[in-house]
């Protein structure tokens, strides 16, 4: 169900059956010259769609469209918040699900830059409110099929990469231009940082995508992509996010 479409006395006999409920949070900002700024936003809520499709007790709320982007501040297209508003933004969006009377929530994320705000953000949510709260980055449901099916080297998924741009070229081939698409092979500076989306990172080091470092705003190898593809990496973080949010309904 969508949390929009329902009105309060809805609400609030969802709540009272225990309904989980399910916060995708994304970002508008930069995909290289060959993608628009909407991928983030578009990938999270097309998975989280489709992985709530048709189940009871689950309520979807819309994207949080805004997300923490500093990283891609310096191109065109980006809306960002600071980390501050984003911290804040998340709590009040948590307690507002709270005292409709829901008592669980899934955070489905869309965007590398939200990870560390998203899970601080939680801590205090989960003591202050006791209610069940999970996080999970769709796209790294879909490791396993990316390790099946990727025809990128290690560093080629990663920002407007092989994995995005394939999704992108699935679900909306006209917003893409392939004549565009760049290779920028991300190169950690040492071994055990993110060495791509689904590879590595025990080591951090803040992103700083600019562009003068990375003038087409792409991590990754885009030039590889295909919509065959893409709707295997899709399918599989649908699969997976169907599961964990039945899971969290059941709990
Ligand atoms: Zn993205």
């Amino acid at each position: 169900m969508l949390w929009e479409e329902l009105s309060w006395p809805q609400h609030r006999k969802m709540a009272e059956a225990g309904a989980a409920v399910v916060l995708p949070v994304a970002s508008i900002e930069q995909h290289g010259p060959h993608n628009p700024v909407v991928v983030d936003t578009l990938l999270c809520t097309s998975v989280c769609r489709k992985a709530a499709e048709g189940l009871e007790n689950v309520v979807l709320t819309p994207t949080m469209w805004a997300g923490m982007s500093l990283h891609h501040a310096d191109y065109p297209g980006t809306l960002t918040l600071t980390l501050e508003t984003y911290l804040a933004v998340i709590k009040e969006l948590i307690h507002s699900i709270h005292r409709s009377g829901y008592k669980k929530v899934l955070v489905v994320n869309g965007h590398g830059g939200n990870i560390n705000p998203v899970q601080s953000a939680l801590v205090p949510a989960r003591y202050d409110l006791g209610i069940e709260m999970w996080f999970v980055t769709y796209y790294q449901l879909g490791d396993q099929a990316a390790a099946q099916h990727r025809k990128s080297e290690i560093g080629g998924m990663g920002h407007s990469c092989e994995f995005e741009t394939s999704i992108m070229l699935h679900l909306r081939p006209d917003l893409v231009n392939m004549k565009e698409a760049v290779k920028n092979l991300n190169v950690p500076r040492h071994p055990l940082m993110i060495r791509d989306m689904h590879h590595g990172g025990k080591l951090h080091r803040p992103s700083d995508f600019n562009r003068n470092r990375a003038p087409s705003g792409v991590s990754g190898d885009p030039t590889v992509a295909d919509a065959a593809n893409g709707e295997r990496f899709l399918d599989a973080c649908v699969a997976r996010l169907r599961e964990i949010i039945q899971a969290l309904a059941a709990a």
